[in-house]
């Protein structure tokens, strides 16, 4: 069965990465990113994570992943550049 919001439209789902619910999904009202039609439409899909230890563990997993992509983005985007400086990089 599918979720409407408030303004008659199917509800998307998302998650909450958030201190207190890391890892939970919501639904939301799909206009979440204007807040002109923003109907403010909120329901949790998932139920809350057992207790303070699991919400604490997911959401440093989370901060941990988050910030080994940064590192791998900007790793990435240095090699390029030796690359480029050094020319073996032909595409830039
Ligand atoms: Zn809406």
């Amino acid at each position: 069965m599918a979720n409407l919001c408030w303004c008659g439209q199917l509800a998307t789902c998302r998650t909450s990465w958030t201190m207190n619910n890391p890892g939970r999904r919501f639904l939301g009202c799909p206009n979440y990113l204007d807040p002109t039609t923003n109907c403010n439409y909120f329901m949790w899909v998932d139920v809350e994570l057992p207790n303070q230890w699991y919400q604490r563990r997911m959401y440093q997993l989370h901060v941990n992943l988050r910030d080994a992509q940064n590192e791998l983005r900007n790793a990435q985007a240095e090699l390029v550049q030796v690359q480029v400086s050094i020319g073996l990089c032909r595409f830039m």
